[in-house]
């Protein structure tokens, strides 16, 4: 049996694994916290630290095959596993070019990818004398996760809240949707992609709250969207599953915002919703199996449960079981221990062929289930 590894134990790694259940494979997590949502769901697991060099190296160098669920990875480690035999999905290169978040702006310039206006600041002296090319949005180069990297500065007064260090400064695009594209690509070079799915946010936490598949987009819209995302991928080179996040602006025209290399939040409603999920496709891209069916089984809604504000500890569920009595709703709690404002601790998918039905669940879904403490 092929042994494959994965680099993070959190609820993406826990997800991969309980996909993995169906296929001959071998499972290995190399994570710090042993007590990580992944843990206990892989054949082996392996304490330690996915940024040191020696850690992702010595629990690399007698797999099959290693991938991902963060790129917050020691790439280095991974360009040595590869040269010597392992296969990494996706290629370290790809990692190296998204995980910087300006080399990341500039493959996509490089390749005549449709993306927003940008220049690079190093410091901030260099960005306040960009003050002409506001309103813009401010993104640290390394080391931003879940909005914490970014700033909006709208006005020349907010630009004290800029990072002063390299950084892109992007032009704020007038947006009219935020959608996000799965693409799988595997060995051979054939791809498929999943239906585009559409995104709101929780304006105050900056965290993807609902999730709508598909997302409700013109046909001539749809296209690009598909063309563009297939570009950003075939351009990489490498197998693996991509979620490339894209803004519609008000113009009707595509951007894209930025790529994640590896199973994504934009993906879960798969599970469920669609005949293959994005966790069954990477196994199947990396065993060599045939790449699966992206098609919907039916529309769905996915809600992210969200820690609640002012509950930090041991985590209990509000509202579970109110939940399960919704036929058509899947839960899936990701098994942290320890609940804290703004941490997704699990998420819910809906599935109904009636939009309405879809939004008023999901709306009951948000306000009955509450991790608190
Ligand atoms: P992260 O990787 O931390 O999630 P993103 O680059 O996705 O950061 O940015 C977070 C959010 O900020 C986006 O979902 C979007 O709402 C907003 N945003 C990012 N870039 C722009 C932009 N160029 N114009 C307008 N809004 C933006």
């Amino acid at each position: 049996m092929q042994k494959i590894g994965i680099l993070g134990g959190g609820q993406l790694g826990r997800m991969l694994l309980q996909a993995a259940a169906n296929y001959p494979v071998v499972t290995s997590v190399l994570e710090n916290d042993t007590e990580c949502p992944a843990a206990h769901l892989c054949h082996h697991f392996t304490k330690g630290d996915i940024k040191d060099f020696d850690a992702v190296y010595n629990f690399g160098k007698n797999l099959d095959a290693i991938t991902i669920e963060i790129e917050n990875v020691n790439v280095k480690a991974l360009e040595r596993l590869e040269t010597e035999g392992v296969k990494v999905y996706p290629k370290p290169s790809v990692l190296r070019t998204i995980k910087n978040k300006i080399l990341q702006k500039e493959y996509y310039r490089q390749h005549q990818i449709p993306t927003s206006d940008f220049i690079i600041t190093n410091s901030l002296s260099e960005l306040k004398q960009a003050e002409d090319f506001l309103p813009a949005v401010h993104k640290v180069g390394e080391g931003g996760y879940d909005g914490k990297g970014v700033q909006l500065l709208k006005t020349k007064e907010s630009i004290g809240k800029g990072f002063d260090a390299p950084a892109v400064l992007e032009k704020m695009v007038n947006i009219h949707k935020e959608i996000a594209q799965m693409v799988a690509i595997n060995d051979k070079g054939e791809t498929a992609l999943y239906p585009p799915v559409e995104m709101l946010f929780d304006p105050i936490l900056n965290l993807l709250d609902y999730q709508l598949c598909p997302a409700e987009l013109s046909t001539q819209t749809l296209y690009k969207v598909e063309a563009i995302a297939l570009s950003v991928v075939r351009n990489f080179k490498s197998p693996g599953i991509f979620a490339v996040e894209m803004f519609v602006d008000k113009n009707g025209d595509v951007l894209v915002n930025e790529t994640a290399p590896r199973v994504h939040n934009s993906g879960h409603h798969t599970i469920e919703a669609h005949y293959s999920s994005q966790f069954d496709m990477l196994w199947r891209l990396i065993l060599g199996y045939p790449l699966g069916n992206t098609d919907a089984i039916l529309p769905s809604i996915m809600v992210n449960i969200i820690g609640a504000e002012g509950h930090t500890g041991e985590v209990v569920y509000e509202g579970l079981d109110e939940v399960l009595k919704i036929d058509n709703a899947y839960v899936h709690l990701y098994g942290k221990k320890k609940t804290k404002p703004g941490r997704k601790m699990g998420h819910v998918t809906i599935l109904s062929k009636e939009k309405q039905d879809l939004l008023h669940q999901s709306n009951k879904v948000k306000r009955t289930l509450v991790p608190k403490t």
